[in-house]
């Protein structure tokens, strides 16, 4: 239509020397737009499009154009579409998004041993495997805030450039921590591995903590982590509490805004929690001892809390368990801070701070992520609100609400299908039955 069409309007304008140039241009420009582009149309029974308006439709289409959405039609649309997905006994939502990850490994009784044996390459190789679970079970986006840098950034650039199936990866590469501190890969190896194990994320001192910031961001993380205070599953009986100095947080949080990455700390204690939100961090990772004053700074700063109450959940378990593979150190901390999460998280909830869902994955396991959705709901969360914080606030508390956490026209077509309707069941999005990820599906 547009061959026979386009010439006869230029000839209309009377240049009839230009004849031949004219219907070139209308062969050029047919082709340029075919009459039937190759869009996959996706047909939703029930889509939740938006999660912030939290508004369920029926009865919708998806078309979906290079990777992203194109736009979306009422009833089902099938005509000019080179591909059809028929999803009308399904909820359709945008893709989950977990805020914390640890795709290299998974925690177990052969963790302490694999740490002598496995290579970066078998660590790459082993996320492959976790991140393929990963986004089998509808996580099209992650933040790894852990993994050995080579690992975790090749294995985030191989998925990117499409040579492996995966969630998209936003990575912090290895945590800056104070020696010895929670972050160190240098706790538990005897003496002469320690300069071996020990990256250049772990520092001491403003200026060294600042080198440490300027070393993850060269050797390309897209995030700076931070372990702000003793951690639960190091082999240190170092307490939970406050780790880095004032100075350093401040330096640390300085080094990272100004080399335009978001920083997130590791905290469990009040202390630790409170002298980062005032140094301002973005972000807080389990904040197991959030108090009154933290819920303030949080609000005052914008900052965001991740609880992790699938971490807390799995170390109890463990730790309770006779023959348990952690050792006492592990285990003491363990039943401490893990019963504690729940109910912090609830106040936090109530308080108004803004929740962003994660998971830990690495110390659970692997493609399990969603079991975190009913533990927020067991802390008062409402199904959608759960919703909410595993689409449209966490891709807002890692900046890419243009890319992903809805689906409208312009953004990637990251998107999964449930059967029954997670706004009333939130377990529904651990049994997800389909999932694209910028257009193509898994
Ligand atoms: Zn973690």
């Amino acid at each position: 239509m547009a061959a026979s069409r386009t010439p006869k309007r230029l000839l209309a304008g009377g240049a009839i020397g230009a004849l031949t140039i004219v219907a070139g241009l209308g062969l050029a420009q047919a082709r340029q737009t075919p009459a039937a582009p190759a869009s996959t149309c996706v047909q939703a029974g029930r889509l939740l499009a938006d999660p912030a308006s939290g508004k369920v439709e029926t009865g919708k289409t998806l078309v979906v154009d290079g990777g992203k959405i194109a736009r979306i039609e009422d009833g089902f649309v099938s005509e000019g579409c080179a591909s059809v997905i028929d999803l009308k006994d399904s909820f359709v939502l945008p893709g989950l998004i977990d805020s914390h990850v640890h795709l290299t490994g998974e925690n177990g009784p052969n963790q302490r041993i694999e740490r002598f044996t496995k290579t970066r390459s078998d660590l790459a190789l082993d996320g492959a495997w976790y991140a393929l679970k990963t986004l089998k079970a509808g996580f099209t986006t992650v933040a790894d805030l852990g993994s050995p840098n080579e690992s975790i950034f090749a294995l985030r650039d191989a998925i990117k450039a499409g040579r492996a199936p995966g969630p998209r990866i936003i990575a912090a590469g290895s945590p800056i921590s104070v020696h010895g501190g929670h972050g160190d890969p240098g706790n538990g190896v005897p003496e002469a591995l320690v300069p071996v194990y020990r990256p250049s994320s772990v520092c001491s001192g403003a200026d060294d903590c600042r080198r440490a910031v300027r070393e993850q961001v060269r050797a390309g993380a897209d995030i700076i982590k931070i372990t702000a205070t003793g951690g639960v599953l190091s082999p240190t009986a170092a307490g939970l509490a406050k780790q880095f100095s004032d100075d350093e947080l401040k330096a640390i949080v300085e080094a990272a805004h100004s080399m335009g990455r978001k920083v997130t700390a590791h905290a469990h204690g009040a202390d630790g929690i409170n002298a980062f939100l005032r140094a301002g961090g973005d972000s807080i990772e389990h904040g197991t001892y959030v108090d009154a004053e933290s819920i303030k700074l949080f609000k005052a700063g914008g900052a965001w809390l991740v609880p992790t109450l699938m971490a807390g959940d799995f170390v109890v378990r463990e730790a309770n368990k006779p023959n348990t593979w952690l050792l006492p150190a592990q285990r003491d901390k363990a039943l401490i801070a893990g019963p504690l999460m729940v109910d912090m998280t609830r106040r936090a909830y109530q308080g108004g701070v803004r929740i962003a869902f994660g998971t830990d994955t690495g110390v659970s396991a692997h493609g399990d992520n969603a079991g975190e959705f009913a533990l927020m709901v067991r802390a008062g969360f409402t199904p959608i609100d759960a919703i909410r914080s595993a689409t449209v606030w966490a891709a807002e508390h890692l900046g890419l609400s243009a890319l992903v956490g809805t689906l409208k026209p312009g953004l990637q077509a990251d998107l999964i299908a449930v059967k029954g309707d997670p706004t009333t069941d939130v377990t529904e999005l651990t049994r997800v039955t389909f999932v694209m990820k910028g257009g193509v599906v898994y």
